[in-house]
């Protein structure tokens, strides 16, 4: 058992501070001093929630290693909140005032034992404890403030009583009201919220996990205030009532960090119909290894990734996770040798030490003409949002063959159908072959519920009637799988959260040559060692049970290979 590295009599065990969380971290070797003095941040001056924010979001640590050197320092267990969520009736054993003013919840309970998560470790919890379980011998183990705050959610009433509590309060009620909504949408990691007003009331919708789901209803007589409120917060015009406004919401937690938002409002019949998404948050824990990347394509990916000059694309139609793989590539570029820039169409994400440019067509900042003037600043990597046009496109390409990192996204079905798409579109089949490194496409696909999940033999006589080209990956007759039964976590459907399919293409020097005589030629020249078909990848991964068969091809087309014995 390690003992903590630092006298406890040195950290006031009533708060912890951010100067503590870095001290710690740093003396259980999880982050050098010099990465901490690279940042340049003063953490005497920073509570814990801040610190570890910053440590999170530069991408020194993820928060299960921050989780894993705080509860060594203590030397207890570390219990993990978030994959075994304690049950809500356990969980209120204990009441909310004293779970709230220690910091600690019941995370599970035995015959003989009661195991109490805490961000919060002292002596002076067990006599608390004791008092509650009299008869239980007390096990402590650590959880992050973060995943304590969250499982508080399991006290609160369910949402229409809570905005009815705030509402009888009389003072302060619309901006109360839209806090409440915020942090439940922040709590429940919902990526989107949906103000839809109607005749009699106004529905509050979170899109979770892709999907939206009801979270209640306000009374129509407030909506104005609460339309209004929001106007006032993301600097949008309260006298227009009948033209689409877009603006940016910066909401300062009750965790006290930032949270970025756009907002964007539209008239409908029965009054503005607003949509919030939700942008900052995501980048906690986003690296190219947790994209749900297969280890060849990983590696191709990373081995591309050290270029210093050539273009990278991502492309997939909308809402398939194109953006959320550029940034965790360039997440993973960030270090203090170069220089990365971007221009984005929202900025969707935050990230520490790039230079972010939103686009602005009013201010007559589009993705062309800053791209030029990016150029001219002298970046090493440079993330264009999105090649929508051609003269984009040719600047893309043009900065890639002088000597940059080029990433972007494209909108096209697949990796194998970009070039032709790209030349399609008027650029020079010679400049796209010599700049074009790697082309990545994907899919987002629901992954089987952990909760309800089990294994089944499956017959794969019965997989050929879908995919008759089957037998070149399962040689076997049966073959095992994981399917989720359906389970209260997951509403009865046996699936739950999503993760991507890739399509890894990368262009090799033989390529490039046939490419550059023939752009069209793509599909017919390429080398089965530097490429990966979403399909394959989604068979690896119904393999290993992270989905299953059906997801998969409801998601992905059976590609030709595969599509004959
Ligand atoms: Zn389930």
């Amino acid at each position: 058992m390690k003992k903590p590295s630092l006298e406890k009599k040195e950290i006031e065990l009533k708060e912890i501070t951010g100067l503590d969380l870095v001290n710690i971290i740093v003396k259980q070797n999880y982050i050098e001093q010099d990465d901490i003095d690279d940042l340049q941040v003063d953490f005497s001056s920073k509570g814990f929630d801040e610190a570890y924010s910053i440590l999170i979001t530069s991408n020194l640590v993820t928060s299960d290693l921050v989780g894993q050197a705080m509860s060594e320092f203590y030397s207890l267990n570390l219990f993990d909140l978030k994959s075994f969520p304690p049950n809500k009736d356990l969980v209120k054993k204990i009441s909310y005032d004293i779970a709230s003013q220690y910091k600690m919840v019941v995370f599970a309970e035995s015959k003989m034992e009661v195991f109490i998560a805490t961000s919060n470790p002292d002596e002076k919890l067990i006599p608390i404890i004791k008092e509650i379980f009299p008869d239980k011998e007390i096990k402590l183990g650590y959880a992050l403030p973060e995943s304590i705050e969250d499982t508080f959610l399991l006290y609160k009433n369910n949402f229409s009583d809570r905005i009815s509590d705030i509402m009888s309060k009389g003072e302060q009620v619309v901006p109360d009201i839209v806090k409440e909504i915020f942090e439940d949408a922040l709590a429940q990691k919902a990526s989107d919220i949906h103000f839809e007003p109607f005749a009699e009331e106004v529905v509050i919708r979170f899109r979770i996990d892709g999907v939206l789901q009801d979270i209640g209803i306000l009374p129509k007589n407030f909506y104005e205030n609460i339309v209004n409120r929001l106007k006032v917060i993301s600097k949008l015009r309260l006298d227009e009532h009948f033209e689409t406004q877009d603006g940016s919401i910066r909401y300062l937690t009750k965790k006290n960090t930032t949270v970025d938002m756009r907002i964007s409002i539209a008239p409908v019949m029965d009054g503005e119909k607003i949509v919030i998404r939700v942008l900052f948050r995501y980048v906690n824990d986003l690296g190219l290894d947790s994209i749900g990347l297969s280890d060849k394509a990983f590696k191709l990916i990373n081995d591309n990734l050290k270029n210093p000059f050539g273009l990278i694309l991502v492309s997939g139609p909308t809402g398939s996770g194109k953006t959320t793989t550029l940034y965790a590539a360039i997440r993973d570029l960030v270090n203090s040798r170069v220089n990365i820039t971007t221009i984005e169409d929202p900025v969707e994400y935050r990230v520490d030490r790039v230079n972010q440019i939103q686009v602005n067509e009013q201010k007559n900042i589009t993705f062309a003409k800053a791209l030029r003037s990016i150029v001219r600043q002298d970046p090493d990597i440079i993330l264009v949002g999105e090649i929508r046009d051609n003269e984009t496109a040719e600047i893309a390409v043009n900065s890639a063959l002088t000597g940059h990192l080029v990433l972007s996204t494209f909108h096209a079905n697949d990796a194998v159908s970009t070039l032709p798409r790209l030349y399609d579109m008027g650029v020079e089949p010679f400049l796209l072959s010599s700049t074009i490194d790697l082309i990545i496409s994907q899919r987002l696909i629901r992954t089987t519920c952990p909760h309800c999940k089990y294994s089944q033999e499956m017959s794969v006589v019965d997989l050929k009637k879908v995919v008759p080209g089957i037998f070149k990956v399962f040689p076997k007759t049966k073959i095992n799988v994981f399917k989720g039964k359906g389970c209260k976590e997951c509403g009865f459907t046996g699936y739950k959260g999503r993760t991507a399919v890739f399509e890894v293409l990368a262009i090799t020097h033989d390529m490039k040559d046939a490419l550059a005589d023939n752009i069209k030629s793509i599909q017919t020249i390429i080398n089965e060692e530097e490429y990966i078909s979403m399909f394959e990848d989604g068979l690896d991964k119904v393999k290993k049970g992270v989905t299953d068969f059906e997801e998969l091809v409801r998601v992905v087309k059976v590609p030709e290979k595969f599509a004959k014995e």
